[in-house]
């Protein structure tokens, strides 16, 4: 079991709360992420997992703030609905339409998204600049939504969007596109779920970014949404998939001589994102990664 050690968190009378709302979240990896980063930078604080009924949410969330909680992530299946209990959202979430991150602030929910921003500065930490790229993201879902509006708006030349449920993919390239506005030409397009569409996306392509579960120990393990010799040497392979760390998609990759990056960098980042919100600080990101790390090995 992943473990914090108690004696490193300070934990008085005046802690500052926070935590994570989720159904069910015992396999939330963001406790001891999180406790690390508070024990990093000696905060008295504590970030509990809770495990909340989706009928439950309105309740909790009144409940923590009468509690004095200083904020709380939100994870699946919140992270829409919660959009009901925010008197303010960030541009980001209100941009994806869906908030992992609240902060209770005086008589205020305020209400933000960091999965897209995280994704973004994880990119970034890889030396890799979106701007002008042409990238392929396979999947439609919230995770290909956040990812595909951030891409855009950081600049990217062209997104392909292959889904197996090709109309998801549609309507996913019309969101991105529509908030583009006068850029003279539609960035996103959709494509079908097949070989020739995966092949020949993949052959323009410098960045691909796989949002589907395809590979994720507890869905697939093993298997790959492409093949080996679809990838080439100047495709960076970036796998939003974490358990495990190196998924058969990340052993193509490096087999391919891609740059091959894993979604554990996205969860420390948006995790990252959230502390700084919560806690006004800078967060031990090392210490954060490592503890990820840990519990990632202790969950196999
Ligand atoms: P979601 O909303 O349920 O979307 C899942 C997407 O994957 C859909 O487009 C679905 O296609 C596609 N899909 C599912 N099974 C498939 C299969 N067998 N073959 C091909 N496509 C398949 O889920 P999500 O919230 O976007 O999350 C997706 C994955 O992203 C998660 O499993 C997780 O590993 C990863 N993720 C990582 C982070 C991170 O911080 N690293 C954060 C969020 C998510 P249809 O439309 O046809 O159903």
């Amino acid at each position: 079991m992943a473990q914090v050690d108690p004696v490193a968190l300070k934990i008085s009378g005046k802690a500052k709360l926070v935590g994570v709302l989720g159904y069910p979240v015992e396999h939330s990896l963001s406790p001891p992420m999180q406790n690390a980063a508070v024990a990093a930078a000696g905060i008295d604080a504590v970030y509990i997992p809770m495990a909340v009924a989706p009928d439950d949410l309105g309740t909790v969330v009144n409940g923590l703030r009468a509690a004095g909680f200083v904020g709380v992530n939100v994870t699946i299946p919140h992270k829409v609905n919660a959009l009901r209990l925010v008197d303010e959202l960030s541009a980001s979430a209100e941009m994806v339409g869906a908030v992992n991150t609240l902060h209770f602030v005086e008589d205020k929910v305020l209400g933000y998204n960091t999965d897209g921003t995280g994704f973004l500065q994880s990119l970034a930490v890889a030396g890799v600049e979106p701007a002008g790229l042409t990238v392929t993201v396979l999947g439609a879902g919230g995770a290909a939504r956040s990812i595909a509006l951030h891409l855009a708006m950081a600049g990217v030349e062209r997104i392909n969007l292959i889904n197996r449920t090709y109309d998801k993919a549609g309507e996913l390239a019309a969101v991105v596109n529509s908030h583009l506005g006068t850029n003279p030409h539609s960035v996103a397009r959709p494509h079908p779920w097949d070989e020739r569409s995966l092949r020949e996306c993949l052959s323009h392509s410098q960045l691909l970014v796989n949002t589907t579960p395809v590979g994720m120990s507890s869905h697939s393990p093993g298997q790959s949404p492409v093949q080996t010799q679809w990838l080439h040497q100047e495709l960076v392979v970036y796998d939003t998939v974490y358990n495990p760390l190196r998924t058969e998609l990340i052993q193509q990759a490096e087999q391919a001589g891609c740059l091959a990056l894993s979604g554990s960098e996205m969860l420390v980042m948006q995790g990252a994102e959230s502390f700084r919100i919560w806690f006004g600080q800078e967060p031990n990101v090392d210490e954060m990664r490592r503890a990820l790390l840990r519990a990632l090995r202790n969950t196999r």
